[in-house]
């Protein structure tokens, strides 16, 4: 049964950290595919010009005329870039020529603003819409802190940041928090840190938990649950072009991101006083 509430404006999600490999894509991917699940609407937005995302959604990158940049750089309009994929969820494709885009932009007033312009146009037009607008919209962050990190997290509710506990930097979660921290000041106010999402979680070694203890303590961070636990099953998904949820259905990993989509829904309808304070710099 559909746990949504219609006509509401999206939930818009940025899912970054600007180290690579951290399981970002992964993340928008099977956390979409489990909002899906659930009955919302959701669109998946890949800011990343490697377009992993958009390939592990079964779609070539090469085949497409016109994508994310288009809509960024070019004033295109989404409804005419995004496609609807197997997985039940709706992406705004990337190719390579994404990476025109941070120095194109870097030109320009109101670059920050870009993403948020383009899904508040698109939020007006499917008003209009049986359908109506997306519940939820997913940002895929590229690993950097450049023009479009900034423009998602201009355009974002909320922040998650996935997080292998393994190879944990301190100095990377800093920079983060300071990109967050700006953004609020200057493009964002109400932007909000949903907190870690502890990725590739191996949780047979004590390491990992006080990593992720030690981290959640020192930046004053929550925890969203549960960690996705590390399994060889993810590797499997993106050339099937179907996200784990569908290649593996009752796998750990697929129950685990279900319970994280679960938590953000319940965390999305929190009234914001109830919200944990912004994290304070340390
Ligand atoms: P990012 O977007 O942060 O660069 P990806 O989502 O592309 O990270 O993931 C990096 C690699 O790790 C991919 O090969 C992916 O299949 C793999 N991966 C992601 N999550 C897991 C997991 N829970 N267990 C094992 N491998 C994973
Ligand atoms: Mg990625």
């Amino acid at each position: 049964m559909s746990t949504k509430s219609r006509g509401a404006a999206p939930v818009t999600l940025a899912v970054a950290n600007q180290k690579g490999g951290v399981a970002k894509t992964t993340s928008v991917a099977s956390i979409g595919a489990a909002l899906a699940e659930l009955g919302h609407r959701v669109l998946l937005v890949d800011l990343d010009p490697q377009a992993c995302l958009t390939f592990s959604l079964g779609i070539d990158p090469e085949d497409l005329e016109i994508s994310v940049h288009h809509v960024l750089t070019k004033g295109v309009d989404a409804t005419e870039v995004i496609i609807e994929t197997e997985d039940g969820v709706d992406v705004l494709p990337a190719t390579i020529e994404l990476a025109r885009a941070e120095a194109d932009l870097l030109t320009r007033t109101g670059r920050e603003h870009v993403i948020k312009g383009a899904l508040e146009q698109l939020a007006e037009e499917l008003g209009d819409t049986e359908e109506g607008p997306y519940d939820w919209v997913l940002l895929d962050c590229p690993p950097s802190l450049g023009v479009l990190t900034v423009a998602a997290l201009t355009a974002a509710d909320g922040v998650l940041v996935p997080l292998q506990c393994e190879t944990l930097s301190h100095r990377g979660v800093g920079q983060l928090l300071d990109t967050v921290h700006d953004v609020r000041r200057f493009t964002n106010r109400g932007l909000e840190l949903w907190g870690v999402l502890p990725t590739l979680y191996d949780g047979r070694t004590n390491h990992a938990r006080t990593v992720l203890e030690t981290i959640s303590e020192t930046y004053d961070l929550e925890v969203v649950e549960p960690p996705i636990p590390k399994t060889i099953k993810f590797a499997e998904a993106p050339a099937a072009g179907r996200s784990i949820l569908a290649t593996s259905r009752s796998s750990k990993g697929a129950t685990a991101y279900r319970e994280v989509a679960g938590n953000l829904v319940e965390r999305a309808s929190r009234p914001k006083a109830a919200k944990k304070k912004p994290a304070t710099r340390k």
